[in-house]
Formats: C-alpha cells, sequence, structure tokens
C-alpha cells in the first residue's frame, strides 16, 4: 500500500542497503533499534541521519505502524546521539522530510540531526517565500 505519497517500502533503497552492510556508511551509533551515521552531503557542521532498523517509507509510516518499543527506541537514541556529540548545549535541529512536498529522497523512515553551529531559517525555499502572504 502506497504510504505518504512515495509508495511501498522498496527495500532495495540505499539506507536498506546500508542497513545491510551492502553499502558503507560513516556510522556514529548503533543499538537494537536504530542506525545513525553522517549525511554524505552534509547541510550543518554536524550532519547526522538516524535511522530505524525496520522497514518504514517515512515518519508518516513510521508513527502509524511502528510498536511502542520501536518508537521509544528511536526518540531516546535520537537524544542520546545528541547528547554524545556535543550538539545538546548549544542546540540542534531535527527534520523529518515526508513526501513530496518536502523533498524527501530516500524512502526509508530517517531524522536529520543539525548542529554544531547556528543553522539559520527554519526553512528556504518557495514554501517559505508564500509563508505569512494570507
Ligand atoms: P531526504 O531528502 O530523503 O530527507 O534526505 C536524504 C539524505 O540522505 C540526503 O541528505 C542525502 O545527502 C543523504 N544520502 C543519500 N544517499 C546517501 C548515502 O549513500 N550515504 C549517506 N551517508 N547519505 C546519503
Amino acid at each position: 500500500m502506497a504510504v505518504s505519497g512515495i509508495g511501498p517500502y522498496d527495500p532495495q533503497n540505499i539506507f536498506a542497503k546500508i542497513l545491510r552492510g551492502e553499502i558503507p556508511c560513516n556510522k556514529v551509533y548503533e543499538d537494537d533499534w536504530v542506525l545513525a551515521f553522517h549525511d554524505i552531503g552534509p547541510k550543518a557542521p554536524s550532519h547526522i541521519l538516524v535511522i530505524p532498523k525496520g522497514a518504514y517509507v517515512s515518519f508518516a509510516d513510521f508513527s502509524a505502524k511502528a510498536s511502542a518499543e520501536e518508537i521509544v527506541g528511536f526518540s531516546r537514541a535520537l537524544g542520546a546521539i545528541a547528547r554524545e556529540l556535543g550538539l545538546e548545549e548549544d542546540g540542534y535541529r531535527v527534520i523529518m522530510n515526508v513526501g513530496p512536498n518536502s523533498g524527501q529522497e530516500v524512502p526509508h523512515y530517517h531524522a536529520h540531526l543539525l548542529g554544531g553551529g547556528p543553522l539559520g531559517a527554519l526553512i528556504g525555499g518557495p514554501g517559505a517565500a508564500r509563508a505569512g502572504a494570507g
């Protein structure tokens, strides 16, 4: 079944291949629930991708279908990674792109953890230009 406009889960997506060890990643953290690694095209001094080990296409899919254990495991890991990387004191941003309007590229749920310096405006692009117009 299609989920959040990006189709059913595709086990050949790039993050599924990283989870299976078929493609390398620069790992920063792993536990029973998540794998976290550096984004290949960082948008901030520190840009980490945190992904669940389960097969979910997006936050919409994960929040609707994951078990309570998976959701808690993911949440706790995300906070712990930020803390362990020293991002907590100066602050950080978490972004989850869902579906076409967000520009989600990889159809395996992931949170972007961004920090290490000032992050600027919350969003940019055409949506931001229209915001506040009416
Ligand atoms: P999205 O637009 O789906 O929210 O973000 C996907 C992110 O995955 C992008 O920031 C992109 O740079 C990153 N990415 C895409 N392919 C790879 C890869 O093979 N390895 C790593 N580490 N990051 C990737």
